[in-house]
């Protein structure tokens, strides 16, 4: 007898098998309660592995659509498939679940101000319930990777900005998400370390990991050559392989 639970798993399988698309949204919007939409018809399709930058100008909806990517928020109507998940009908006890999969960076780099390095990138090992045997290999090894070695004991404070975002690209990484989502993560930062942040961000795509980076950066975005897509009050207006920074006027 096949139960409604084999069907769901069954349907959700399908859709995860396709053709490496791993991120879509299909006519999207969202509207808040006051204002024009957010978003407004927005299709998008990314796939496993792909290095993407979403511009655009302040208001435009980029924050909007990574708040609906991490099921923050529920469209106003279209469909949301992230990962083989409908973000639409998924029921709230899978959502932590999904979000496992999912690493996330933001602007104001947001770590735990009274704790250490390392027990900002282990605090997200715990939540998961990994091992205290893994975290003890896990989080050593992440923060080599954001070239933090030496800074273990460190507080936040203590840090430049620059490296206050390597420890929350690893906390971000640490539970090896298969995409990782950032909106603005060089905002607050000066030009070598927006450099080297999205350098890190290269490199973090390069071993597997489907990166969005949500940036104002025009200099770096026409350097990168990687896909842009680019935003204008709630649509997509161009969306380019190798792509640049378009101007506003
Ligand atoms: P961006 O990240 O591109 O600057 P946002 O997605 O933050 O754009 O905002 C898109 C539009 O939605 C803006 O007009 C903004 O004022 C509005 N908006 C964002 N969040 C809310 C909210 N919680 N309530 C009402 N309006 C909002
Ligand atoms: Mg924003």
């Amino acid at each position: 007898m096949v139960t409604k639970g084999d069907v769901k798993t069954k349907r959700r399988k399908k859709q995860a098998a396709g053709n490496g698309e791993i991120i879509t949204l299909t006519n999207v919007s969202k509207a808040y309660a006051t204002g024009a939409p957010a978003l407004n018809g927005v299709s998008l399709h990314i796939n496993k592995g792909e290095f993407v930058f979403i511009v655009g100008d302040s208001g435009s909806g980029k924050s909007t659509m990574i708040k609906l990517l991490l099921r923050e928020l529920v469209p106003t109507s279209g469909e949301i498939n992230v990962m083989g998940y409908d973000l639409v009908r998924i029921r709230h006890r899978k959502i932590p679940k999904f979000r496992r999969n999912l690493g996330i960076v933001f602007q104001d780099f947001r770590l735990l101000k009274d704790r250490n390095v390392y027990e900002n990138v282990a605090f997200a090992q715990r939540i998961i319930q990994v091992s205290s045997k893994d975290i003890k290999r896990n989080v050593p090894s992440i923060l080599a990777t954001v070239g933090l070695a030496g800074k273990y004991k460190a507080k936040p404070r203590q840090l430049s900005g620059g490296e206050q975002q390597r420890v929350a690209i690893a906390r971000a990484l640490v539970n090896r998400p298969t995409i990782l989502l950032a909106d603005e993560p060089t905002g607050n930062l000066d030009p070598k370390n927006s450099w080297e942040i999205m350098k890190l961000l290269e490199q973090i795509n390069e071993n597997g990991t489907t990166v969005l980076v949500v940036t104002h950066n025009r200099e770096i975005v026409n350097a990168m050559q990687k896909r842009v897509v680019t935003m204008k009050k709630g649509v997509i207006v161009s969306d380019e392989e190798k792509g640049g920074y378009i101007d506003e006027d």
